[in-house]
């Protein structure tokens, strides 16, 4: 190991123990859609959320499960097998449904075409309701 190298692991472990917080991990595939949520939350609800308190990743889950957020750690697992194989729009359904659940403490609706919905909806009708689902995601029915 050259000497350069064993600064840069020292200094590392300075800035963590110093209790600089650096922001939670997020999978670089799954950062356009966490970084979209932001810009939406702030867009309708003015909050901002770019600290955001959540990794996001890929992690392999059970047949039958697109996502999942811990509410303990604001951990958000998604099922990378299930997400390579989806359009985009449903893509990003699916991370804002559990950064809804994990950022937003919302629960599932009821009803069909919400982005909180327990099952994925449809991505064109979400594509074409997507303001009007954006608002009630943020603010509220
Ligand atoms: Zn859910």
């Amino acid at each position: 190991m050259d000497i350069q190298k064993t600064v840069g692991i020292l200094l590392g472990f300075i800035l963590t123990g110093c209790g600089a917080a650096s922001p939670p991990y997020v999978d670089p595939l799954l950062l356009p859609f966490t970084k979209s949520f932001a810009k939406e939350a702030l867009r309708f609800s003015g909050r901002s959320y770019s600290d955001t308190p959540t990794t996001t990743v890929f992690e392999e889950l059970p047949k039958g499960i697109a996502g999942q957020c811990d509410h303990r750690d604001g951990h958000i697992a998604i099922n990378k097998t299930y997400f390579q194989k989806i359009p985009y729009y449903l893509r990003e359904l699916l991370v804002f449904h559990e950064l809804g659940h994990c950022i937003l403490n919302r629960r599932h609706s009821d009803r069909p075409g919400a982005i909180m919905y327990f099952r994925l909806t449809d991505p064109t009708i979400y594509a074409i309701n997507k303001e009007k689902e954006l608002k009630i995601l943020f603010v509220g029915e």
